[in-house]
């Protein structure tokens, strides 16, 4: 099979090293890549953004199977677009990825097929959701409609800090993504991310994981893309895994599909596990960057195949199979993010990669030979372990071994998980 990855991080990297495993695998290009990819797949210079462009490549190499990474280009319709030349897609069509681009348009399904997650209103003005937000009170959540990078979300403690998040909102402050707002009830209880691969009218259970989204040791600190995560998530026991198939990934799927658009993909549900069990907080339409990392490491099966039969409606003959070990992997970037850092400063070496760990590119390139970094999160250390706290050591034991003077990482990704090991 001929083969196009979409994409240029760390996710797309780890998809990239897990793909050309694959016997089934004949060509393997990707659209841009990095260096990491490099090492497995034939780079193609084109703009993403340029779907046709992005075609032609596709008729030109005669590629059999497209795999996008980010969401933007499938929020953009990437995979109507190849679909329309009858070239098989991993990603859903635009009008399914409003799943993650429009948080109304999520909560609308929810409310619609009974999903479990926080009772909300949406508002397209500010006195209207002003109003709500006094009668409601607080803790309460304020979200721009579409998407913020991550940045449109206020889980606010007064109703001062509520009252302000509308006005950042409807006065632009995240563009069109908050021309309409979502508010809704705050969550109690330990996050989650579920990913579920899915056809359309099938869906199979992938893996759980944690993230780390502040910058700073022991949870402080800025938001970020996130800063490292690790799998499983001791917190998605079989039950709970069983109940967020049954009680959210499953009506998703048949509301998807009833209300015209039908999704293939993967499901990325970002949960938070409460006293009434696993609620739905988001939806992703694509693998986490950097959770995809550690699902990578972990599973056993070829990749592959597994993606194909979500474009060709044949998961309900997919069998994934995972290692039981955990996988974690540590996120180094460069200094400042997530405000503003120095572009292209050189890496010096890196370690080379052992069984059971692996170095991601996430932001970097090859300038005049010398590989530099060129993004806020540069690359991602990744490792596995019979136990969290195992595959800590080994990730951290390749950090120290990154010649890169201007990066930084956290020194505590996963300490929830290995707390309750030592319990
Ligand atoms: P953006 O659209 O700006 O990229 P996002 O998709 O990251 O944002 P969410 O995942 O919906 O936004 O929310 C970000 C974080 O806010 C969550 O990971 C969670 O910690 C917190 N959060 C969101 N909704 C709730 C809620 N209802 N209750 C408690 N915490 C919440």
């Amino acid at each position: 099979m001929k083969v196009l990855l979409i994409g240029s991080g760390g996710r797309e990297h780890a998809l990239a090293w897990k793909l050309a495993q694959s016997p089934l695998l004949t060509e393997f290009y990707a659209a841009p890549g990095n260096p990491g990819i490099a090492e497995h797949a034939t780079l193609i210079d084109v703009n993403t953004e340029d779907h046709d462009a992005i075609a032609v490549v596709c008729r030109e190499r005669a590629i059999d199977f497209v795999v996008v990474g980010p969401e933007a280009p499938l929020v953009a319709g990437l995979a109507d677009r190849l679909r329309a030349d009858g070239i098989a897609v991993f990603g859903p069509s635009a009008a399914a990825a409003q799943l993650e681009g429009s948080k109304g348009f999520t909560k609308d399904i929810c409310a619609r097929y009974g999903i479990p997650t926080g009772a909300y209103q949406r508002f397209s003005n500010a006195p209207a959701a002003k109003a709500y937000i006094r009668a409601e009170g607080v803790p309460i959540v304020v979200k721009a409609d579409g998407l913020a990078a991550g940045k449109g979300v206020t889980v606010a403690m007064t109703v001062e800090e509520a009252l302000a998040a509308v006005d950042d909102c409807f006065e632009g402050a995240f563009g069109e993504a908050g021309a309409e707002v979502v508010i809704e009830a705050y969550l109690d209880g330990e996050e989650a991310s579920f990913f579920c691969l899915c056809d359309g009218t099938h869906a199979l259970a992938l893996a759980t994981a944690q993230d780390h989204k502040r910058v700073g040791d022991g949870d402080t600190g800025p938001n970020t893309g996130g800063m490292g995560a690790y799998s499983p998530a001791p917190v998605m026991t079989p039950d709970m895994v069983e109940r967020t198939m049954k009680e959210i990934i499953e009506p998703t799927m048949r509301g998807m599909a009833e209300s015209g658009y039908p999704f293939s993909g993967v499901f990325f549900a970002g949960l938070m596990i409460t006293a009434k069990g696993p609620e739905l907080i988001e939806y992703n339409v694509r693998f986490g960057d950097p959770e995809c990392q550690v699902l990578m490491m972990r599973l056993k099966s070829d990749l592959l195949p597994l993606l194909f039969a979500c474009a060709n409606g044949t998961l309900d003959k997919a069998v994934a199979v995972w290692s039981d070990d955990a996988a974690l992997t540590v996120v180094l970037a460069s200094n400042g993010y997530p405000g503003a850092y120095a572009r292209n400063t050189p890496i010096a070496s890196l370690p080379g990669d052992t069984e059971d760990a692996k170095v991601f590119h996430a932001g970097t390139a090859l300038k005049d030979g010398v590989l530099v970094a060129t993004g806020g999160r540069v690359l991602n250390v990744t490792a596995t372990g019979a136990s969290v706290g195992e595959a800590q050591k080994r990730a951290y034991a390749l950090v120290d071994r990154v010649r890169w003077d201007n990066g930084f990482c956290r020194r505590d990704i996963g300490w929830q998980a290995v707390a309750r090991e030592k319990a």
